[in-house]
């Protein structure tokens, strides 16, 4: 039916803007905040592993002045060990020079080990900082892609916003407003292509009677089950 082919491609411009609205609504900020939640997730653990070795940092600090504090008690206890004139006296102090010769060396052990921890964290921030690095690259990168991506629906939805128009101006108003209204209450799908007798939308059975009409293309024909607006579709040229 030639009346139908103008909205027959309006149906067709309009499915695809859904498809380019949802791109661009949806898919693709969807995708730039994936981006994005990756690097954060990147950044934190940097930064996890950056608080770690300064904590470590800060604990070796802390052990150096307790050490010197130490030292300087031993020392301390040293001199006074000349000075103590009973046994009883230089024994005790002896026992807490020992004491604090054994704190000594376990903080020296600790130090030792928090070097060699300090040494792995090191390690781990350096390729923490990599990682960083790397998906900021690649989001500049992704970025970059969506937003051209984002361009060029913006130009498509242009053109077939154009092209939309000028077909409504060639599609009879009355058919033009059943077209919308069928629309607007079905999913946005006004038209059913039918294919070996049924309707391509609904999937229903159509009578062999209004079949008939269809071929014919008298008048307007609606599937009797989804309302939509039925068509036989031109048969698809043979490629070559
Ligand atoms: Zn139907």
């Amino acid at each position: 039916m030639e009346e139908l082919k103008p909205l027959i491609r309006i149906q067709e411009i309009d499915s695809e803007l859904r498809k380019i609205e949802l791109e661009l609504n949806k898919k693709i900020p969807d995708k730039i905040r994936e981006v994005r939640e990756g690097r954060e997730k990147a950044e934190v653990l940097l930064k996890q592993v950056e608080d770690k070795f300064q904590a470590n940092l800060k604990r070796r600090m802390e052990i150096d002045l307790e050490i010197k504090s130490i030292e300087e008690k031993i020392k301390k206890h040293s001199q006074d060990l000349l000075r103590v004139d009973t046994n009883e006296a230089y024994r005790a102090l002896q026992k807490e020079i020992e004491e604090e010769k054994e704190k000594k060396s376990r903080l020296e052990d600790e130090v030792l080990e928090l070097l060699i921890q300090e040494e792995e964290l090191q390690k781990e921030k350096k390729e923490a900082e990599q990682e960083v690095e790397r998906i900021k690259n690649e989001f500049a990168r992704k970025e970059k892609e969506l937003l051209r991506e984002e361009e060029t629906l913006k130009s498509r939805m242009e053109k077939l916003r154009q092209e939309r128009e000028k077909l409504a101006t060639e599609t009879s108003p009355s058919l033009y407003k059943l077209y919308i209204q069928i629309a607007s209450t079905h999913g946005g799908i006004a038209l059913s292509p039918v294919h070996d007798g049924f309707c391509s939308v609904c999937q229903m059975k159509i009578r062999p009677q209004l079949l008939e009409e269809l071929r014919k293309g008298e008048r307007i024909i609606r599937c009797e089950n989804c309302s939509r607006i039925l068509y036989i579709p031109e048969p698809s040229l043979p490629e070559n």
